[in-house]
């Protein structure tokens, strides 16, 4: 979705005037970095398209739909919040939650209270989408794994796989990786880059390093005390630019180093151009043609390695044969390890639900024996000796019955496992053959 804003103003409430007559055209699928000194809007500006802030004056339109002015609200601010996720600097997660819940907390918003509440009951839909989310950001072995254990740049991670879940259009990132090391902040800076370039969201996202928003953005919009004082791209940034935006402070980043980075850049443009024309064929979001993709590049691979053969073994066509099977039985070879990798994927679903319901079984038997207990209690405190008596007799029917349902939900568990074991198995068996 295209974002423009018209003339947009924000004064705070204690008079500070935040952003001035504000004009700008994001265009859909555009990844736009904004950059300026602290203090100079950046938060503000992205923080007025889903209203956390409203404006004063001007309008913001939102695709051809939707629209922001000082007084939007009720179903059309609702709209809004739907198609756009927002992340910040930290504190996107929480700790104690395993990476799942935490992205599935992204769906909630999206779905009635009456499923929401109670920890949310999904349909197989929705969990197939947190799932895809969570593989999208390279998460997927991590998926039980409580968040507190995971490093500053997995977090972040885990924060865009539930920005993404709800599938937005608009994706607004406020500093997200300033509070983590250099390889941790291109780690994440990468993932929103795959958000834009696959899934087509239109991203602003706010940096302090100028280098970043080089290396990664189509669009450089840089912010001086509340206005827009350079928007140009990544290829003709130029030192007085970065002057107007940053005055004196950044006097010692050179051309060389505008030149070190729009290399990177360069060579980043060459990768993800690739990616796009590949987009058909190689989208995130859709395994089972990324299952089709790779065979058929197989098997490319494989007739383009039988012409070569055929015309270096022109006039020995024993030496032909031999090399012709030598290339089958490796294409066969890759041909299955692939299939053994889509296999994975889906044993590790069906591990994932299967732990899910063992879960559920251990809950149920907790609360079942918890209301058991209250109403003993209640009859102990009454003294009502047949009362005591009937329940204490539901318990111990009671009890085997949700033990022998852990039990077997555990050895559906574990048979799951197993077969994601023996799959490890073989595809490291068939690695070892190739
Ligand atoms: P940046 O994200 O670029 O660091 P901000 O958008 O956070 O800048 O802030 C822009 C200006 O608005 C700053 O001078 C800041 O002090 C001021 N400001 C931010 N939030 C508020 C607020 N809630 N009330 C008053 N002034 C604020
Ligand atoms: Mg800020």
């Amino acid at each position: 979705m295209n974002i423009k804003f018209d003339k947009v103003s924000l004064t705070y409430p204690n008079g500070y005037k935040a952003l001035h007559n504000i004009n700008l055209d994001i265009k859909s699928g555009e990844f736009v970095a904004l950059i300026g000194s602290s203090g100079s809007g950046k938060t503000t500006l992205i923080s007025t398209v889903p209203k956390i802030w409203p404006i004063s004056a001007g309008n913001i339109e939102i695709g051809k739909h939707l629209y922001v002015d000082r007084n939007t609200k009720g179903r059309m601010l609702r709209r809004i919040r739907k198609n756009t996720s927002i992340i910040f600097q930290s504190k996107n997660v929480i700790p104690e939650l395993s990476v799942y819940d935490n992205v599935k907390a992204g769906i909630l918003k999206d779905i009635p209270w009456y499923r929401s509440s109670y920890g949310g009951i999904f349909t197989k839909n929705e969990k197939e989408r947190i799932m895809r989310a969570i593989d999208v950001m390279g998460l997927l072995p991590l998926v039980y794994t409580k968040v507190r254990y995971l490093s500053g740049g997995q977090q972040q991670r885990v924060a865009l796989a539930r920005a993404i879940v709800t599938t937005p259009e608009i994706l607004l990132a406020d500093e997200p990786v300033s509070a983590l090391d250099v390889i941790n902040a291109e780690n994440v800076l990468n993932s929103i880059k795959r958000i834009n370039k696959e899934l087509g969201v239109t991203v602003i996202v706010n940096l302090h390093h100028i280098d970043l928003a080089i290396k990664y953005a189509d669009r450089i919009i840089g912010m001086n005390d509340g206005r827009i004082v350079v928007d140009t791209k990544p290829k003709d940034i130029t030192p007085a630019k970065l002057k107007k935006i940053y005055g004196s402070e950044v006097e010692d980043f050179s051309s060389s180093e505008i030149k070190e980075s729009l290399r990177i850049a360069a060579k980043n443009e060459k990768y993800w151009s690739t990616v796009e024309k590949n987009e058909q064929e190689y989208s995130i979001l859709r395994y089972k043609e990324v299952n089709k993709y790779i065979k058929r590049q197989v098997n490319k691979r494989h007739n383009e390695r039988i012409d070569n053969l055929k015309e270096k073994h022109k006039d020995d066509s024993e030496a032909y044969l031999a090399a012709k099977n030598k290339s089958q039985n490796k294409k066969d070879k890759e041909l299955q390890f692939y299939d053994l990798k889509w296999e994975e994927r889906k044993l590790r679903e069906k591990a994932f639900s299967k732990e899910l319901d063992w879960q559920k079984a251990k809950q149920r038997k907790l609360e079942t024996e918890k209301k058991l207990n209250e109403k003993l209690i209640k009859a102990q405190k009454k003294k009502d000796k047949e009362k005591i008596a009937k329940i204490k007799s539901i318990q111990k029917d009671k009890e085997p019955k949700l033990n022998s349902k852990i039990d077997l939900r555990k050895q559906k568990l574990e048979e799951a496992n197993n077969a994601i074991l023996n799959n490890k198995k073989e595809i490291e068996t068939i690695r070892g053959l190739r």
